[in-house]
């Protein structure tokens, strides 16, 4: 392995040494295999290339001050992969294989996790697609499940700042009832225009209302949204949005601090009244959001003071990256020690 400057990494991909995978055919799941190669080969008319059938997750290990490594609550990613298998009709993984191949690419890869005085930490990037062969539009009958990893590094390099959102009615990320709520890569494809627009304007990402009624706020890109108002941790309900396992954290953390939590619609006009707003998500815990712009309608919503996260979000991160490298304790089973 060449040397990796711990201190300069990205959120970007670095080969590792291993990466392991396992596939389904004739109605079974194979052992799993570990592989040293970077390529995958599958069959030009596999349903994944043609139709779609891809499912991801991303889920992240921490070396602590111990020189231990935790995962973060892999079970709910593995809950969530077979989610989103049964959304597009793929064959679910099962949790004990999604938990061992998770666990087996960690050990694999053990000198890739960055150390703890670096603040970065290895992503962990489980993929589910239809690999066999179709034309017509249906459902594969075999599947490859593959989970690699990547050392990444503090998502915040100048320290935790606040970042601007740009709301776009001319674009939805998901459908009413389509598939906004399961992590699949069509989802991702369907955002990137707006996404790149956003980039251009120099925003972090798009705040995309509801695609039905453009009156609730829905999701923030590939984070969701929060706010704080009176005490009170608020986030969108909505049948189009991902369920965050970071948001599930948060909102755990928020009561135990003696916040008051509401899931509900957010109207939209509701922004002009929160105290402070984020995004949430594995990559960057969260994403303190200091404006909000509505270009079309030529309004601009402003939180704290300039360049500076709110009280509340800087607490709730502090708490959840604690947790996660074993400096504090960790109440609620939320991770799994390796080594
Ligand atoms: C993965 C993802 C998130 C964040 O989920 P976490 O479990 O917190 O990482 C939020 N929104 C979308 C659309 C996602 O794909």
């Amino acid at each position: 392995m060449s040397k990796i400057d711990w201190a300069n990494l990205s959120f970007s991909y670095i080969k590792t040494d291993y990466n392991v995978r396992s596939y389904f055919k004739d109605g079974q799941w194979s052992e799993l295999e570990e592989s040293t190669s970077e390529q995958l080969t599958i069959h030009m008319a596999a349903t994944c290339v043609h139709y779609g059938q891809e499912a991801f997750e991303g889920l992240k290990a921490f070396k602590g001050k111990d020189g231990k490594v935790r995962v973060f609550r892999m079970e709910e990613n593995a809950k969530r992969l077979q989610k989103s298998a049964e959304g597009i009709l793929m064959e679910p993984v099962p949790v004990d294989l999604f938990n061992k191949a998770v666990i087996r690419a960690i050990e694999l890869n053990m000198d890739y996790v960055p150390p703890y005085e670096s603040g970065a930490s290895l992503y962990i990037r489980p993929l589910l697609i239809g690999s066999g062969p179709k034309v017509g539009v249906s459902p594969s009958d075999e599947y490859t499940f593959i989970v690699f990893v990547t050392p990444v590094g503090p998502y915040f390099k100048e320290g935790f700042k606040p970042t601007k959102l740009m709301i776009n009615r001319k674009f939805d990320r998901a459908a009413p009832q389509g598939t906004g709520n399961i992590k699949v890569g069509g989802n991702y494809a369907a955002s990137m225009v707006a996404g790149k627009i956003a980039h251009e304007k120099g925003y972090s990402a798009v705040l995309y209302l509801d695609s039905r009624e453009k009156k609730y706020i829905d999701e923030c890109g590939p984070a969701n949204f929060f706010g704080i108002k009176d005490n009170t941790y608020i986030t969108p309900l909505s049948n189009s949005i991902l369920p965050s396992i970071t948001n599930m954290s948060l909102v755990q953390l928020a009561e135990d601090m003696g916040m008051k939590v509401e899931r509900r619609p957010i109207e939209f006009a509701e922004l002009a009244s929160l105290e402070e707003a984020g995004a949430c998500g594995t990559a960057a815990v969260i994403s303190p959001v200091g404006q909000i712009d509505d270009v079309e309608e030529g309004k601009s919503f402003h939180y704290g003071e300039p360049g500076e996260p709110g009280p509340i979000s800087q607490k709730l991160y502090k708490k959840l990256r604690a947790i996660q490298y074993g400096d504090e304790p960790d109440t609620h089973n939320w991770v799994t020690v390796i080594g």
